[in-house]
């Protein structure tokens, strides 16, 4: 076995059971260690800390399996992990069956994603240790599961950085021929699992769904909401569910918006009340405002501005600027619903964001709640770079 000898004081972010080693912290490696395999993560005294995944090529050279020394990392110690993630989910099931069944530190399995649409599973091996045990990982999954389609979409950008190459395709088996149909508190949606971002579908997003769909209801029929970054229309299909009169869905992605239409079409929306801009949301913004049009319940649902900690000034002009036009094309009384899921700006720097365009404005609103995501992408409390999703309710008084 090969270990890992921490630099002295570089023990400490382990010793709080933070699950990563950067390679900055590291004093020298004793062996051959190959990607994924499992090291002993020891102190420059060699006092034991953890059990890792060793990734040459990552700035996060090891990651954390268990701080338990008694602990043997096998592929029965993968599917405990799983069937342990799964039964955490369980209480989801009544509400929709679409779930995160697996989020990686926050599992406990670090780079380790794996949704469940229905019968279909959908798994993402993002660093090099999940990497190796990715076998014993989705036989794990289909034991805890019941589900017997697998398919992989580790073609997220992150593999790079461990020098992993984007690998797609079923792993137990067939493909599936046509989107995946799931159910989330009485809407359809459709989720195509091959192409769709992500694995398909943003489930991180369904508290925030339900919410807007209360919204929907207690203004009663004659709500309208403009759903920006709307991608297969979530926001609107829950609003419309919910009674709303009219939806707009905006996004750049004409595949996006035809997934959206379809979605309608499954839940029985009448298509004249369902529009769809493909547009990019600023443009939109500036014709809605031109037009004088204001709506019952705006949705800013941008995609990650800030990729990493380098990227946070220029993110937060972008978010102030959507936010800002957003605003203004909410009714008096009416709702904003803002988000960020970049990880990169905390869930403060959002709201003095957002702050900061309302002053700009020169409307008020008030923060009636903070949004996130639901139990399915829990953060793990030492591991707090788990928390990305990150939302604000406001009404304009
Ligand atoms: N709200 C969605 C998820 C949004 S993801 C849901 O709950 O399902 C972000 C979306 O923004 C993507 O669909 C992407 O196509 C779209 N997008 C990115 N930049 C855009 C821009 N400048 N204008 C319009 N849409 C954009």
């Amino acid at each position: 076995m090969s270990e890992v000898v921490l630099k002295s004081g570089k023990e400490r972010s382990l010793l709080r059971r933070h699950p990563w080693v950067y390679a900055t912290g590291i004093a020298q490696t004793v062996g051959r260690p190959l990607s994924g395999d499992t090291v002993r993560v020891v102190d420059d005294k060699g006092r034991f800390l953890a059990w890792g995944a060793f990734s040459p090529e990552s700035q996060i050279r090891v990651r954390c399996w268990s701080f338990n020394e008694q602990d043997t990392i096998d592929a029965a110690w993968m599917a405990q992990r799983v069937h342990e993630a799964v039964a955490r989910r369980s209480s989801l099931a009544a509400r929709s069956n679409g779930a995160r069944v697996v989020f990686g530190e926050a599992d406990g399995l670090p780079g380790f994603v794996a949704d469940r649409y229905a019968g279909q599973l959908v798994v993402q091996f993002l660093a090099a240790g999940v990497e190796r045990w990715r076998e014993a990982l989705v036989d794990g999954l289909v034991a805890a599961t019941g589900c017997t389609q697998v398919y992989e979409r580790s073609d997220a950008a992150v593999r790079e950085r461990e020098g992993l190459e984007s690998r797609v395709g079923p792993m137990r088996g067939d493909a599936p021929s046509a989107p995946i149909e799931i159910v989330e508190d009485g809407v359809r949606y459709g989720v195509d699992v091959l192409h769709g971002h992500k694995t398909g579908f943003y489930l991180d997003q369904r508290e925030s769904r339900k919410r807007v769909a209360e919204l929907a209801a207690q203004i009663g029929p004659s709500a309208t909401i403009l759903n920006c970054f709307s991608y297969t229309g979530g926001f609107s299909l829950a609003a419309m569910k919910a009674g709303a009169a009219r939806a707009i869905s905006v996004d750049s992605s004409a595949d996006a918006l035809a997934a959206a239409a379809q979605n309608a079409a499954r839940n029985d929306i009448d298509p004249a009340a369902f529009e769809c801009r493909i547009s990019k949301v600023a443009d939109a913004q500036r014709a809605l405002a031109a037009e004088g049009q204001q709506f019952d319940i705006v949705v800013l649902d941008p995609p990650k501005f800030a990729p990493s900690a380098h990227h946070v000034d220029k993110a937060a002009r972008a978010y102030k600027d959507v936010n800002l036009k957003g605003m203004r094309l909410v009714k008096p009384g009416g709702y904003l619903l803002t988000f960020s899921c970049s990880g990169a700006i905390t869930v403060d720097l959002f709201q003095k964001i957002v702050a900061g365009a309302v002053t700009d404005s020169h409307l008020e609103f008030v923060l009636l709640e903070r949004l996130a995501a639901g139990i399915d992408h829990p953060m793990r409390m030492t591991h707090p770079e788990g928390e990305y999703l990150k939302g604000l309710l406001l009404q304009r008084v």
